[in-house]
């Protein structure tokens, strides 16, 4: 079945109009419906006290309960720190082929590393950890293409590296999955 439509989540207190921003990149990307959605979630449930993170597991598994049917790819947005037990964080994760995905900002501005504040790059590299997430959705597993958005990432400096679309190589495997592209 082809998944014809891609759903933001907003689920930190992201500012709307850089949302917009980002679905409009984000379309332009996968060329598909990309829809926003606000919502709230308490996520003190989430919260492992000992770590002082969010346990993104167990958020991934949320979002794919808010996802309606496999026509539509759903990404959670965040602002919280995320990890999984394996790693001490993650930009965000997704399920290979799935409906569902997540996303957090907490690491992606500058002012956390002491740097000048830079909501142009912030943006940029949102919109990648964003199309990242979304193309294991669509079934691109890690590419080392350099420059593709597939490439993993372990710090900002990778993102960095990165465009925000994908290489002829993945766009090719895009084009033969459920993708509508
Ligand atoms: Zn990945
Ligand atoms: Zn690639």
């Amino acid at each position: 079945m082809t998944a014809n439509r891609i759903r933001l989540i907003n689920l930190g207190n992201f500012d709307k109009k850089l949302l917009h921003e980002i679905s409009q990149e984000v379309h332009g990307t996968f060329r598909i419906q990309v829809e926003l959605q606000e919502e709230y979630v308490d996520l003190s449930p989430f919260f492992d006290s000992a770590r002082k993170q969010y346990n993104g597991n167990e958020l991934l598994k949320l979002i794919d309960t808010k996802t309606p049917n496999e026509n539509t790819k759903t990404m959670g947005l965040f602002e919280v720190d995320l990890f999984i037990p394996i790693l001490t964080y993650i930009y965000g994760q997704a399920y290979l082929n799935g409906k569902s995905g997540i996303a957090s900002s907490h690491r992606l501005g500058n002012e956390r590393y002491g740097l000048k504040i830079n909501p142009s790059l912030f943006k940029q590299r949102f919109i990648k950890e964003i199309n990242h997430e979304l193309g294991h959705c669509f079934g691109l597993v890690h590419c080392r293409q350099p420059g593709c958005v597939m490439q993993s990432s372990t710090y900002v400096e990778d993102i960095d590296q990165k465009d925000t679309g994908f290489c002829s190589g993945c766009q090719e495997l895009l084009k033969n999955s459920n993708a509508a592209i």
